[in-house]
């Protein structure tokens, strides 16, 4: 079929329109994520910043990157979750944390809770018991040129002995109560934020701080969150 001149300028036209619809639609979704998170109190204009530039898709399947700036949590790999945005924000902010400092992760996942930590410490340490889920999390920090995140498969209970101790410590997934071997591995003045309760239940986020004479703790809000389970998994 021949075009005339205009039925192909129209043609062109309406194509790149469309293209940029695309572009435009993510950064709208992207925006409105944003404003959500600030309108539930999220108030630091840098984390603020910094989850409206991560991009969320990229840490999940294809069948769910459509709701990815949704301020939900959704399923990823192994039967796990990836946290909704407004945790990912609150928790990155009570973590106080500055470009100095040094992070333990315990529950990788996806790998977005770390991609956000990556820019706002000096270095992330995550661990996570399922090896599939570790090597997904690398592939993406590759892929997002992230070069200051150290990834293991492990068991996240033990810790990171040789690269503790730690300026902060999150954990994202429930525990029944504050694991002893991490609050040895904060340094004092250390803090750290983990949800604790049981599985399914009434669970709520905890904000620890490490003095000289012993811990002293938050309570944050309630949340909901996969279970903390100890060693590596079988399946892989
Ligand atoms: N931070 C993640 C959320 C992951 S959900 C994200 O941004 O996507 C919690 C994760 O903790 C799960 O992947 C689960 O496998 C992992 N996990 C549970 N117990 C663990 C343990 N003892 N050590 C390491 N990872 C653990």
């Amino acid at each position: 079929m021949a075009f005339d001149k205009a039925q192909s300028a129209n043609f062109f036209a309406n194509n790149s329109a469309s293209i940029t619809t695309d572009a435009d639609e993510e950064r709208l979704k992207k925006l409105k994520m944003v404003m959500s998170l600030r309108k539930n109190g999220i108030s630091s204009p840098q984390i603020l910043k910094i989850m409206e530039t991560v991009p969320r898709a990229q840490f999940l399947a294809p069948s769910f990157t459509a709701r990815a700036y949704e301020d939900r949590a959704l399923p990823i790999e192994c039967g796990q979750t990836i946290s909704q945005p407004y945790i990912v924000a609150y928790m990155s902010e009570q973590l106080e944390l500055d470009d100095r400092m040094k992070v333990l992760e315990v529950g990788t996942g996806s790998g977005y809770q770390a991609a956000i930590l990556s820019k706002l410490a000096r270095r992330v340490y995550t661990m996570e018991r399922y090896h599939t889920l570790h090597r997904m999390a690398e592939a993406r920090f590759q892929a997002l040129n992230i070069s200051n995140i150290t990834a293991m498969t492990g068991d996240g209970l033990l810790g990171w002995p040789h690269q503790a101790p730690f300026d902060r410590i999150i954990v994202t997934a429930a525990a029944e109560r504050i694991p002893r071997i991490l609050i040895n591995q904060l340094k004092d003045d250390g803090i750290m934020i983990l949800p604790l309760g049981p599985i399914g239940g009434d669970q709520r986020l905890l904000k620890v701080k490490k003095t000289a004479s012993g811990i002293k703790c938050k309570e944050l809000c309630p949340v909901r969150f996969v279970p903390l389970v100890s060693g590596v998994a079988k399946q892989m």
